[in-house]
């Protein structure tokens, strides 16, 4: 049967008084209320190792929210095990059933798990509600029925017969199992990666960020009401050299699909590249792994709509997503009423709980990463070629809140400018406004990113001329909006250079990765 192309899930906006704000604020309560004791699952199995680390919302730290148990590597072992027993009757299970699973499983957070999967993504993320309900339900949903349609694209791709001779293209899984490893910041991104790997008939290990635990158990939950057979996808909680140390030996290591840092990935290929000889078959490794982000204005740019760009697309999730802005172009003629317009905007915006609907800030995900920023932000304080013009302030008293933060420099290579920070910090370099072609060549050359990037400018000219000259600074490119909020199925993403492998998520570049065709010929 045919799938008919989805539309993007609408999305709630949580309005004051509206029955969906009291929905979610009753199941955050409910959450809140009753700590959660949250098992692995292997083999369909809840497992429960004794070895429990504690869950608590980065906002509220003194708050415990539940406990997860810790695996080890018996349970890596168990879990390949359980894949590896359910993978011929996954991979020989029409491709249409497999698909009704995951359509299910995107109903089911629709219209019964929506604020499950908002409610622990929010407290165990401190993501608020406007970012958990793109994320964790809508984003998640159209991962689900986007892939499903492009995969039933995929599989019409047939070649050609001739007199006598009948051609078709098998699009197997891959001969093993996948290992997902998913990051903390996209409930969609943790929920996807083992997903659409399982829905081309892969069988997966899934290990999520240990600060993410809580919405991937519930997503895993889901799946199992779906339908979803015992040992396809499998959800260990373990650390990650124990798990490299299982996966990356095993003979029928078949892919990995990675979400995380760029050191992480590339220590991973090492070791995958050191095993090769040791496995049934090439590994697919798929990975997005970062980004430095920039927004560049040119000196036609509207002011307002810079400010916007870089107050949403830097500070939205405490810039927590590979995607926000990080590093800022702007033209002398309007950086200072930028600049003004960003530190006053940005002087208005709440910070605090989630719990509270109107605070645009929460918390950063734990201590090291509040360290982490903490550190950038203090160097700033004392380097004469930078300034901070908005923020600055940090305190971890009560969860890891740090003021959205704006660092003017006069060095287009300072750290700030060129590192990957992770989270509410944002440098400015102001250029000579007609200097736009050389600010061109040192966007593009002063990462090792190639993830996201923006050209603001209301000039033709200069528009096609960015476009044109950053042509490998950024997997996904945006004309006057900001950085971030790729859509799925409008804007299929991911980057290039240090930024990952670039095959896209929640597109048919992204699916390919996990089918592995077979060519028949038959003779008539
Ligand atoms: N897809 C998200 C966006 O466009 C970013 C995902 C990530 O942070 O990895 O903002």
């Amino acid at each position: 049967f045919q799938f008919a192309a989805p539309h993007n899930e609408p999305v709630y906006n949580y309005a004051p008084g509206s029955p969906e704000r009291a929905a979610l604020k009753k199941q955050l309560a409910a959450f809140k209320a009753a700590p959660a004791d949250i098992p692995m699952y292997i083999n369909g199995q809840e497992v429960r190792t004794g070895k429990t680390v504690a869950v608590r919302p980065p906002h509220e730290i003194k708050h415990k929210l539940g406990q997860f148990h810790r695996g080890d590597a018996s349970h890596v072992q168990s879990a390949i095990d359980a894949a590896l027993a359910a993978r011929t009757q996954w991979a020989e299970t029409p491709w249409e059933q497999r698909a009704s699973i995951f359509l299910r499983a995107a109903e089911l957070i629709a219209t019964k798990y929506r604020y499950h999967m908002n409610g622990a993504t929010m407290l165990g993320q401190s993501k608020n509600a406007y970012q958990a309900e793109i994320d964790s339900a809508c984003e998640l949903i159209d991962f689900l029925r986007f892939n499903v349609h492009y995969l039933s694209e995929i599989y019409k791709q047939q070649p050609v017969s001739s007199a006598g001779v009948h051609n078709r293209t098998e699009y197997r899984p891959l001969e093993g199992f996948v290992l997902a490893v998913t990051p903390f910041n996209f409930t969609a991104i943790a929920g996807n990666l083992p997903s659409v790997a399982a829905m081309c008939g892969n069988v997966v290990v899934w290990k999520p960020a240990d600060t993410q635990v809580f919405a991937s158990s519930v997503f895993m939950q889901i799946l199992i009401e779906a339908g979803l057979p015992a040992g396809v996808i499998n959800l260990v909680y373990v650390d990650g050299p124990v798990l490299g140390e299982v996966c990356f030996n095993h003979r029928d290591f078949a892919g990995i699909h990675f979400t995380g840092s760029t050191g992480v990935f590339q220590q991973m290929w090492k070791t995958i590249g050191t095993n090769i000889h040791k496995y049934r078959a090439y590994p697919r490794i798929v990975g997005e792994t970062g980004g430095k982000d920039f927004v560049l204005a040119h000196k036609s740019a509207l002011v307002d709509v810079v400010v916007t760009a870089l107050a949403r697309g830097a500070f939205e999730y405490q810039g927590q997503k590979c995607s926000a802005a990080s590093r800022a172009y702007l033209p002398s003629n309007i950086s200072e009423e930028v600049q003004q317009k960003l530190a006053t905007m940005l002087g208005t915006m709440k910070m605090g709980t989630v719990e509270d609907f109107g605070n645009f800030i929460n918390a950063v995900i734990d201590e090291r990463s509040f360290d982490k920023i903490a550190a950038y932000i203090d160097n700033a304080k004392k380097d004469p070629k930078a300034k901070i013009i908005a923020g600055g302030n940090y305190n971890k008293a009560e969860g890891y809140f740090i003021e959205p933060t704006v660092i003017v420099t006069t060095d287009p290579k300072y750290s700030t400018m060129c590192e990957e920070i992770f989270g509410p910090v944002l440098t400015i370099y102001t250029y000579d406004a007609d200097k736009f072609e050389e600010t061109l060549t040192l966007v593009d050359t002063t990462s090792d990113y190639a993830l996201t990037g923006s050209i603001i400018a209301q000039d033709r000219y200069a528009i096609d001329l960015a476009t044109k000259k950053l042509v490998n600074s950024a997997g996904n490119f945006y004309i006057n909006d900001k950085p971030t909020g790729a859509v799925v199925g409008q804007q299929p993403f991911g980057g290039a250079r240090a930024s990952g492998t670039n095959d896209k998520a929640g597109s048919m570049l992204n699916l390919y990765r996990w089918l592995s065709a077979r060519t028949i010929k038959e003779t008539m």
